[in-house]
C-alpha cells in the first residue's frame, strides 16, 4: 500500500509513522517545516514561552518560599525566544529521525492533488516532481484568520505567529479575542512585563468552556491586572507613530505598543488541488469527512485542524491513526466526546466532556460536586492554591458527563476524567479510588464526592 501525506503537523507525521508501522510505503509532502503549525507556531512554541514565563512570575515568589534572590530576575526576551527556537529544533530533528528511521520518505515543497491518486510536488529547488498513491491523506492545518480592519503587518498588527517572532517584548499589548490563543499570550505577555489588555466581542473570557471556569480566570486576569473588556466591538483602528488606537461603539478608546489579532483560524484548503480531485468542501472551507475520515473521494482521507470541528494537536493525531487504520483495511471512529482540551493560561485550564449548560440544554438533570485545590495541603506545599474542579454528573445514572478543572497542573490532572467519561464511570468510582497523599490528584477524587456531599475537605455550613 502507497500512502501520500500532505502536510506534516500532528495530523500528518502521526498518521505517516503509523502507515509505516503498519506496512505501508509512505511519502510525507511539507512546504515549511516538519511538525506544522503545533510544532513551529503553535502548541510548542507557546508553552516554551509559558514556561519562561512562569519562571519569571515564581522568582516574584521566591521570598515567600524562603529563598532570597540577591539582584533582579529581569526577563530577557531574546534568550527567551533562543531557548524557545533550540527546542523547537530538537523536536524537528526528532520528526526526521523518526522519519528515516520507519524508511518515510520526506519531499520538501508545495504539494497539490492533480488527481484522486497523484500529488504534484513543487520542490524548493522548483522542481516538480509526481507522486503517485494508493490512498492520500490531507493534513494541510490551518492559518491565522484576519479580521478586515485590522490586517496583519507584522509590527503593529501581529497575528500568533509574528507574535512568536518578536525581538522584544511589547510595553502595551491589546489583544483581540479573549479566546484560548488569545488568553493563553496574554497571560505569557502580562507575566514578561507588557500592560496587557484583552478585548472579546462575546460576554466572557474562553466563552466554550463552563461559565464558573470562566468566572475563575477573570478573576485571575484581574489579580495580574491583565484588564478584560468583554461585550465590545471596535469601530476605528489607527494605526500611528505612536502606537495603535481603537476606538469602541460605546465611546471608548484605547492604545498600545502592538496589537495581537486571535479571532479565529483560516482552513488551509485553498491551492491543494481540492477542486482537481473533486474533494468537497463544508460551508466553512473545512474538508467535508465522515467519522472515519474519508471524503466525498475514495482514495482521499483527511485529518487534523483542516477538517474543522476541535482544532487541537492530539485531536489531528487521532484522526491521522484512525484515518491510517481504516486506509489498511480497519473500520475505526473517533470519540470526540472524550476528548481533553487544556489551555496553558495562569492559571491552567483543562476539561473534558459536557458544560454544565450543554447538559441542561440537552435536557439532563445534573448534580454536580466541587473542590476547590486550597483545601488540599499539598496545593499549599506548592504555594498554588487558587482554581477548582467541577465535576458534572448525571442525576439519575450518577455517570461523570464531564469535568472542568481550573487551577495548577490543571493539564495533566484531566486525564483521569478524560478516561472516566471515555468509560462511561460513575462519580462513586473516582471517590472510592484510593489517591495518593499529598498530591493534587485527591482535588478531584474530593470533587467526585462532592456530587453526594461526600467530601471530607469542606467545611458544611
Ligand atoms: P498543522 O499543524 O497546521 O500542519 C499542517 C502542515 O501542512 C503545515 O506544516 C503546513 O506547512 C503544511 N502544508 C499546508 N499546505 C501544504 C501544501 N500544499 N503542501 C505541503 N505542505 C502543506 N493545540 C493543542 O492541542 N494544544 C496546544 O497547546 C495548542 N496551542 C496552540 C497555540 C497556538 C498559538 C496555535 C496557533 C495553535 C495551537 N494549537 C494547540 C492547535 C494546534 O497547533 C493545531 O490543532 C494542530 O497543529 C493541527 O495539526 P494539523 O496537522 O492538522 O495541521
Amino acid at each position: 500500500m502507497r500512502i501520500s501525506v500532505l502536510g506534516s503537523g500532528p495530523g500528518g507525521y502521526v498518521a505517516a509513522i503509523k502507515a509505516a508501522q503498519l506496512g505501508a510505503q509512505v511519502t510525507v509532502i511539507e512546504k515549511t517545516e516538519v511538525g506544522g503549525t503545533c510544532l513551529n507556531w503553535g502548541c510548542i512554541p507557546t508553552k516554551a514561552l509559558v514556561a519562561s514565563a512562569e519562571m519569571a512570575g515564581k522568582a516574584s515568589k521566591f521570598e515567600s518560599y524562603g529563598i532570597e534572590l540577591r539582584g533582579e530576575a529581569v526577563p530577557d526576551f531574546s534568550r527567551i525566544i533562543s531557548r524557545k527556537n533550540r527546542i523547537v529544533n530538537t523536536q524537528i530533528k526528532g520528526i526526521k529521525s523518526l522519519f528515516s528511521s520507519r524508511g518515510i520518505v520526506l519531499k520538501e515543497g508545495h504539494g497539490m492533488l492533480t488527481s484522486p491518486r497523484e500529488i504534484s510536488v513543487t520542490l524548493r529547488d522548483g522542481q516538480r516532481e509526481r507522486i503517485d498513491a494508493d490512498s492520500v491523506i490531507i493534513a494541510t492545518g490551518s492559518k491565522p484568520l484576519q479580521i478586515p480592519y485590522l490586517p496583519f503587518d507584522g509590527q503593529r498588527i501581529l497575528s500568533s505567529d509574528h507574535a512568536l517572532m518578536l525581538t522584544e517584548i511589547p510595553k502595551s499589548l491589546i489583544v483581540v479575542g479573549a479566546g484560548v490563543i488569545g488568553c493563553e499570550f496574554a497571560c505569557i505577555f502580562s507575566a514578561l512585563g507588557a500592560d496587557v489588555t484583552i478585548v472579546e466581542m462575546l460576554p466572557r473570557a474562553l466563552s466554550t468552556e463552563d461559565t464558573e471556569i470562566s468566572k475563575i480566570l477573570e478573576r485571575e486576569f484581574r489579580k495580574k491586572k491583565i484588564t478584560l473588556l468583554t461585550n465590545i466591538k471596535a469601530e476605528k483602528v489607527d494605526v500611528k507613530e505612536d502606537g495603535i488606537h481603537i476606538s469602541f461603539a460605546d465611546g471608548r478608546k484605547i492604545s498600545a505598543e502592538k496589537v495581537l489579532v486571535s479571532a479565529g483560524r483560516l482552513f488551509n484548503s485553498e491551492d491543494i488541488g481540492l477542486e482537481e480531485a473533486g474533494v468537497s468542501k463544508g460551508p466553512c472551507g473545512e474538508i467535508a469527512v465522515n467519522e472515519r475520515m474519508e471524503t466525498n473521494v475514495p482514495s482521499v482521507y483527511a485529518v487534523g485542524d483542516v477538517v474543522g470541528g476541535l482544532l487541537l494537536a492530539h485531536v489531528a493525531s487521532a484522526e491521522g491513526i484512525t484515518a491510517v487504520k481504516n486506509i489498511m483495511g480497519g473500520n475505526e471512529r473517533i470519540d470526540y466526546a472524550s476528548v481533553p482540551n487544556a489551555i496553558f493560561t495562569s492559571p491552567e485550564v483543562a476539561s473534558v466532556g459536557l458544560r454544565e449548560y450543554q447538559a441542561e440544554e440537552k435536557g439532563i438533570k445534573v448534580r454536580t460536586g466541587h473542590m476547590e485545590f486550597r483545601a488540599l495541603a499539598k496545593s499549599h506545599t506548592t504555594g498554588e492554591i487558587e482554581g477548582l474542579v467541577k465535576v458534572v454528573a448525571d442525576a439519575q445514572s450518577d455517570r461523570i458527563l464531564g469535568v472542568h478543572i481550573i487551577g495548577p497542573h490543571a493539564s495533566d490532572l484531566i486525564h483521569e476524567a478524560a478516561l472516566a467519561v471515555r468509560m462511561g464511570l460513575r462519580t462513586r468510582d473516582i471517590a472510592d479510588t484510593i489517591h495518593a497523599h499529598p498530591t493534587l490528584s485527591e482535588v478531584l477524587m474530593e470533587a467526585a464526592a462532592d456530587v453526594h456531599k461526600e467530601a471530607i475537605h469542606v467545611i458544611r455550613k
